[in-house]
């Protein structure tokens, strides 16, 4: 393991012994199969230790369960003061974390250090919405009568994430779910585990200020999909919170809605921005830049499917080669660099074999070949292609953008909407009517819609989500909170008579 990643692990209360399961303060040794974490950087080992298995889970079930019954009787107001606490440790730990994200997940400095102040964020968020969980008083028909509605507690929320936003993810629904009133059980990508590691340290080193609270409010386990499966079919969990790949969501899915069960699927994009005749080039090709290769294209959000206008396609194509040619690309950590690693030997022939799909279909293929060395470093590609390709339909998680021309917006619009996913989507464009009409009910199909800017970095006040095969679950921002919560309609008489309602006559 390289030792800056060694010290920071150490400074953040990290044990030398990395553990595949933690309850609180709590750490346990997975029962599984040794996992072994190289780094996307430059391939080193950063940690093995073994993974948990579906027998490891029901201790931590076990302990979310009687950690539910205290914690959803602490009043919302402290359980805030807790996640406040938590904020003000990211702040304290934002660089060490960032550097952990980007050993692990190869993201440059840069946005690692962003996915951290997401996570400080969502904690800001989330105590404000500790004093603001609110129901409403509705009218009664009946004299003497009042009806209103309490939110409560729903109970132990599963928390599976994806590698690309191994710390953020897990903040979106932790912080929220645990104002709510959920303990929360974390099932981390192994592909990221050190990630999760650290971020339990520093939650556990703000636990111990609490000691009245339960350790079982917070847990995590490192495991691979039968983890995952396992943690979908519990009953312990009404809530399962599932972010990553459309297949995974399908399973989860299924297997959340066999129990009858609830889930938040936060699923695959396949982002598309169209770019209007009127657009502002300049501003055109830095957002274009930011969101086609920033992560490496590894993000949920990231633009694939560029749809410009016949009329500026040759000028804008030709700005943006020029942009990528000079694209400085290498080991995340240093200054300056903006494009990183992909994840794995895996994503780099999952990218090949969509250029080669592309070639296929008549595409004309602009970089996207490897970079010698340690690591899967790629130059972005720029692929012009046929709207009717096959390819372009799905999503391919490496920085690959397709770029198609378009006559009228109406056929621009439909263009964008024609893929299953229904994630992101952005119009670039100076003409109101046209960016209006692409955020009407006849536009974007997408839950995130934006103009003159581009599909990826989201702030946290907004609901995040999107439709059709991305999933329809909103986390994050605006009253994403209510999946945390049951609702209870109450009705009160405070009189002495028991009218029906609807009028019904009951005499006895
Ligand atoms: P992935 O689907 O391979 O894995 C995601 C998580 O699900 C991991 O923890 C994995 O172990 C677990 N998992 C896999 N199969 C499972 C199953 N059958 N049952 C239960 N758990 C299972 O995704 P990934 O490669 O880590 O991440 C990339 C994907 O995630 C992309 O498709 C990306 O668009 C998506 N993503 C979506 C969002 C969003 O908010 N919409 C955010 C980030 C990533």
């Amino acid at each position: 393991m390289p030792t800056p990643l060694n010290d920071v692990l150490a400074a953040l209360g990290v044990p030398a012994n990395r553990t595949a399961i933690a309850i609180g303060n709590n750490w346990i040794p997975g029962t599984g199969e040794t996992l072994h974490v190289r780094s996307p950087v430059d391939g080193s080992m950063l940690a093995s230790f073994p993974l948990a298995t579906a027998n490891d889970l029901k201790p931590i079930l076990d302990a979310a369960t009687n950690a539910f019954h205290d914690w959803r009787m602490v009043p919302a107001p402290v359980r805030g003061e807790f996640v406040r606490r938590i904020g003000i440790k990211l702040r304290e730990r934002k660089t060490e974390l960032a550097q952990v994200v980007s050993w692990e997940a190869g993201k440059i400095l840069a946005e690692s250090l962003g996915e951290v102040q997401e996570m400080i964020d969502i904690c800001d968020f989330a105590v404000g919405l500790s004093r603001q969980l609110h129901g409403l008083t509705i009218a009664s028909e009946r004299p003497g009568h009042r009806l209103m509605e309490q939110w409560h507690p729903l109970g132990p929320a599963g928390v599976i994430t994806a590698f690309n936003f191994p710390v953020a993810v897990w903040a979106w629904n932790a912080m929220l779910g645990l104002v709510c009133g959920d303990p929360i059980v974390w099932k981390p990508s192994p592909k990221t585990p050190l990630c999760a590691l650290a971020t339990h340290a520093i939650v556990v080193d703000v636990l111990r200020e609490f000691p009245e609270i339960p350790q079982g409010v917070v847990s995590f386990i490192i495991g691979d999909r039968e983890v995952g499966e396992a943690i979908a079919g519990a009953n312990e969990l009404p809530l399962i919170s599932a972010t990553g790949s459309v297949a995974m969501g399908r399973a989860v899915g299924q297997k959340v809605a066999a129990r009858l069960g609830r889930s938040l699927l936060e699923l695959g994009g396949n982002n598309a921005m169209i770019v209007a005749p009127t657009a502002d080039l300049e501003l055109a090709v830095r957002s274009i830049t930011f969101a086609a290769v920033g992560t490496c294209g590894q993000r949920c959000t990231s633009l694939r499917r560029l749809i410009v206008h016949e009329s500026i396609a040759d000028n804008l194509i030709a700005r943006l080669k020029g942009v990528y040619s000079k694209l400085p690309i290498g080991n995340p950590l240093e200054k300056g660099v903006l494009v990183g690693p992909l994840i794995d030997e895996a994503a780099f022939e999952s990218m090949q074999e969509a250029l080669e799909s592309a070639r296929q279909a008549g595409g004309q293929v602009t970089g996207g070949g490897r970079i010698p060395g340690e690591g899967f470093y790629v130059h972005p590609a720029i692929v012009e292609i046929d709207a009717a390709a096959p390819i372009i339909r799905e999503e391919t998680f490496a920085p690959i953008l397709y770029v198609m021309r378009y006559r009228e917006l109406s056929e621009a619009i439909a263009m964008q909407n024609n893929v299953p996913q229904g994630l992101s989507s952005s119009i670039l464009t100076n003409d109101l009517r046209e960016a209006e009409m692409f955020l009407s009910p006849a536009g974007s199909d997408c839950g995130i819609a934006n103009v003159n800017i581009g599909t990826s970095g989201a702030e946290i006040g907004g609901a995040f989500g999107g439709e059709k095969e991305t999933g329809g679950g909103r986390e994050s921002g605006s009253d994403s909170w209510k999946a945390y919560m049951r609702r209870v309609t109450n009705t009160i008489n405070y009189s002495k008579e028991l009218p029906l309602a609807q009028g019904i006559k009951f005499d006895i």
